[in-house]
């Protein structure tokens, strides 16, 4: 799957001024809720931008996208999707169930997640 933000400018997170000049592109790969029982990965074209204030202490900075965090190899939803699961279950049989419905984590990155958001 293909995606790309229509929209030019991009704001800097670190200064909030909206920028249109690009520093270079780069593909993210993001793992999504599966579809009809099949894994699925976002080829995320990512922008890298130049922060066009020069006040601001970045020179550069990545585009971000509201549906997954900017570090992050799933989206939000599945991340949810995953948390929801494993609340009640072990880390094991979770990983399992996950596994079983083609998504991809491995239980020591289950459980870093869990413990992060509880
Ligand atoms: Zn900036």
């Amino acid at each position: 799957m293909y995606a790309e933000s229509s929209s030019h400018a991009v704001t800097c997170p670190y200064c909030n001024t909206s920028s249109t000049k690009v520093h270079s592109r780069y593909q993210r790969e993001i793992q999504d809720l599966p579809i009809q029982d099949m894994q699925v990965v976002l080829l995320l074209n990512t922008r890298k931008m130049f922060c066009q204030n020069p006040d601001c202490g970045h020179k550069t900075f990545a585009e971000r996208f509201h549906f997954v965090d900017s570090k992050a190899q799933k989206t939000n939803r599945l991340v949810s999707h995953i948390l929801n699961t494993s609340l009640k279950l072990s880390s094991v049989s979770a990983s399992s169930l996950l596994k079983k419905n083609c998504i991809k984590i491995s239980k020591s990155s289950l459980c870093d997640l869990v413990k992060k958001n509880t």
